[in-house]
């Protein structure tokens, strides 16, 4: 196991392709606690949330204030009723269980309202729980599997424990994934939280604490940090944090000092954050080139150590792994598959100790990846990931990890995050195959650079297709991973309909849905496999499609092209997807979407 090393290096908190596990932020200072607490909330925004609340303690009284909505409206509630008290909680929720209401928003008070709580994630026996306290006469005020915990809190610190004791008492009942922070009413000086399966992190400032799931939270704060593991208890004080295992047994846990430049989360001069992170891409793709060569070695020495190999991932991470599964198959040293993570356990039977599992995440706590990583593990397979968020709960679970140093990726729809993974499989594929196939990172980052130069183009084709209702992306053997990523940015912010698929794949079904004026993109670099999908186009040129081509080559059958330029295997989809990111971006804006805030999405999937 890896766990807290100083000086790790922080990806975007612990979160993507998890989702819920919007946000949790708590503390305790000597200021007023509710507008840090709101700064916090919307430095975990990006999580995407459907109502968002806060609860302070004060004069011996808990204050909440919920609204369904932005964290604005919360605010502009907050403001006008004013909130005292330097210890507090606050909750961005993305529901579960229960309609999205102000009653069901997070936090969530005990009856005689001793006890006050927000959760993330979902407590898998909530029916049971809930009927007994019924029974005993608790009354229930919203329909989230969240509110058990508060009544379990309260019925515990009743028989005269203290918030930690009735914490430990609450948690030892709960089944599922969460990460909870409590207060209590008459013990303004402390807040308890828990973890299994849900990020949660002390923040350690001068004499202010802080309990939040995202280091991002508190980084204008401090930068010091201790990450809980599973089933680990917290108690905080202003003054300190004791961890404890769920008989209350302490564990010693040291702070990480965050070295990251994480408080640089501002827009600079882009509209979105999509678009700027999109554009840093020339930059990141270089940094995810340079690993720390130990790390790098032992990343190789278990691929090539292994009989099998098994790649898995999300979203995405999915596809970014699918190429690399393909570079290792081609050159032959090791067997290797790619399976979704929410399909591992289903179709990963084979799997012993000579499989190595090679996690992909951008957050490393999706909750179908560590899912995947627990089944893996239970079968003898060793575990190596590669992961943006360092102090992640994948960093912690693998044995070898290696990260993608592409800093906080705030847009939703992943972006920078897939290129990076894109060039470590390019690294770790090189190394494992012993040949060069990326050589001077600087010159990537400059091909990259010439290729958001489309940038332009690309919204002209934004405007004339955003009316469409469907979209195809179609691409043939090695850069058949990015027909299904355009097709999923696309889907993700523009909510049109899009597929991808293998140009080949079309005659076999999906050529009866292309009529007059269908976009279909081709992604057609020159090289293998150009001439076989220039065939595709042109028979979807002769049913009527527009036929988008990306490719450094020219061709009549492109009705609209964007050029990138030439460049190799291991460097294309890199340079191949830009325009894709940029379609789907350009797609959202013209039809007004927020390109980083999709509906119904979350930064982070941490629910299976
Ligand atoms: N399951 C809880 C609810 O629906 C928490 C969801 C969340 O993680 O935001 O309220």
């Amino acid at each position: 196991m890896n766990r807290g090393r100083d000086g790790c290096y922080i990806g975007s908190a612990e979160a993507s392709e998890c989702k819920t596990l919007c946000g949790i932020v708590a503390g305790i200072s000597e200021e007023e606690i509710a507008p840090i607490l709101l700064e916090g909330l919307r430095r975990v925004e990006y999580r995407g949330y459907d109502s968002a609340g806060v609860a302070t303690v004060s004069e011996g009284k808990l204050e909440i204030r919920k609204e369904v909505g932005r964290i604005d409206d919360l605010e502009s509630k907050y403001r006008a009723s004013g909130m005292k008290g330097r210890t507090g909680i606050s909750h961005t929720r993305w529901a579960t269980h229960g309609r999205v209401t102000q009653a069901n928003a997070h936090p969530h008070a005990s009856c005689e309202d001793l006890v006050a709580v927000v959760h993330n994630g979902i407590i898998e026996n909530y029916r049971e729980l809930r009927e007994r306290l019924i029974k005993e006469g608790h009354v229930f005020k919203s329909e989230t599997d969240s509110e058990v915990i508060p009544h379990l809190i309260e019925e515990a610190s009743r028989t005269g424990k203290d918030p930690l004791a009735a914490t430990l008492s609450a948690v030892r009942q709960l089944r599922g994934q969460y990460a909870i922070v409590a207060m209590f009413r008459d013990h303004p000086e402390v807040i308890t939280g828990a973890r299994n399966d849900a990020p949660l992190v002390v923040g350690v400032g001068e004499r202010e604490m802080f309990l939040a799931s995202d280091v991002l939270a508190f980084i204008s704060r401090t930068d010091r940090a201790v990450f809980l593991d599973n089933m680990e208890v917290v108690e905080v004080t202003a003054r300190g944090y004791r961890v404890f295992d769920t008989d209350g047994v302490e564990v010693e846990k040291k702070p990480t000092q965050l070295a990251w430049e994480l408080s640089d989360l501002s827009k600079h001069d882009y509209a979105h954050y999509t678009l700027k992170e999109i554009h840093e891409q020339s930059v990141t793709v270089e940094r995810a080139y340079l690993q720390d060569a130990g790390k790098l070695d032992s990343f190789v020495r278990a691929l090539r150590g292994a009989e099998s190999v098994l790649l898995t991932a999300s979203g995405s991470s999915y596809h970014a792994a699918m190429l690399l599964k393909d570079r290792l198959n081609r050159d032959g040293i090791v067997r290797c598959d790619a399976v979704l993570a929410g399909e591992f356990e289903d179709t990963a039977h084979f799997l012993d100790k000579g499989t190595v599992v090679v996690a992909f995440s951008q957050s490393g706590e999706t909750a179908d990846l560590l899912h995947a990583v627990k089944v893996a593990r239970g079968k003898g397979a060793k575990v190596i990931s590669v992961v943006n968020a360092a102090g992640s709960s994948l960093a912690r679970e693998s044995d070898e990890v290696l990260t993608l140093n592409c800093g906080p990726e705030v847009g939703v729809a992943a972006t920078k995050s897939f290129t990076a993974q894109v060039m470590v499989g390019n690294v770790i594929a090189d190394a494992v195959v012993g040949k060069s196939t990326v050589g001077d990172p600087a010159a990537v980052g400059r091909l990259i650079a010439e290729t958001l130069a489309t940038e332009e183009k690309v919204r002209e084709i934004a405007k004339l297709f955003r009316d469409r209702p469907d979209f195809y992306f179609i691409a043939r053997g090695h850069h058949y991973p990015l027909a299904l990523e355009g097709a999923l940015k696309l889907k993700e912010l523009s909510y049109i309909h899009a597929e991808g698929m293998p140009a080949s794949e079309l005659k076999h079904g999906t050529l009866a849905l292309i009529e007059k004026g269908t976009p279909v993109v081709v992604l057609a670099p020159g090289g293998e496999g150009f001439e076989s999908t220039i065939s595709n186009a042109l028979e979807l040129e002769a049913r009527g499609a527009e036929v988008i081509g990306i490719s450094d080559k020219e061709h009549p059958v492109f009705r609209h092209r964007v050029g990138i330029p030439p460049s190799n295997e291991s460097i294309s989809p890199i340079l191949e997807v830009i325009p894709l990111q940029l379609l789907a971006y350009f797609m959202a804006t013209e039809r007004k979407n927020d390109p980083d805030y999709p509906r119904n999405l979350a930064k982070s999937v941490t629910v299976r």
